[in-house]
């Protein structure tokens, strides 16, 4: 059946860190969340970080998942429910976006960057203070400049179509 739920099951954008770094708990589900995942503690907020270690082929917590996650809900998702884009189109858009991760990350390879953030989103935050440095020395080469439009071009991707930017 394609309807829009099938959409977040072929994406996941929103669980596997693309989209978002972590997610913020409200205090009265910290008890059975406690039970079921990592959380953080910081400046007397709670949260856990992305990739959601509950992220395998859709959520394994589903009936207990954050407020949160339950809540929401992307620009992409929103634009299939309002029959403003149709499922295909909105299968091809997550393709691109897959593809285009997987070019950056070669390209991170190839270039040896070492990030130290878990989640793919806090990695192009890092990425892009060390290719603001790189390029402030006058070091930038080609793989550089091909890396900063691919960031260019995901960013944009993700803003327009997802309604989040990596930054
Ligand atoms: S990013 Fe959007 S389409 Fe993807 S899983 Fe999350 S809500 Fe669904
Ligand atoms: S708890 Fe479930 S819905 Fe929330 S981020 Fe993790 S896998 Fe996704």
């Amino acid at each position: 059946m394609n309807d829009s739920s099938n959409i977040c099951l072929s994406c996941g954008f929103c669980c596997d860190g693309t989209l978002i770094g972590y997610v913020k708990l409200d205090r009265e589900e910290l008890p059975v969340l406690r039970e079921l995942m990592n959380i953080e503690d910081a400046n007397g907020k709670e949260f856990f970080l992305q990739p959601c270690n509950k992220y395998c082929d859709g959520c394994n917590i589903y009936s207990k998942r954050p407020k949160q996650c339950a809540n929401f809900k992307c620009g992409l998702l929103k634009s299939v429910e309002q029959k403003e884009l149709d499922f295909d189109s909105a299968i091809e858009i997550i393709n691109v976006v897959k593809q285009k991760k997987i070019a950056i990350e070669k390209m991170l390879a190839s270039l040896q960057y070492e990030l130290q953030s878990q989640s793919f989103h806090f990695k192009m935050v890092e990425l892009k203070k060390l290719l603001e440095k790189t390029k402030s020395e006058s070091l930038l080469t080609q793989t550089h400049l091909k890396l900063i439009s691919d960031l260019e071009q995901l960013d944009s991707l993700l803003s327009n179509k997802f309604g989040i930017s990596l930054y």
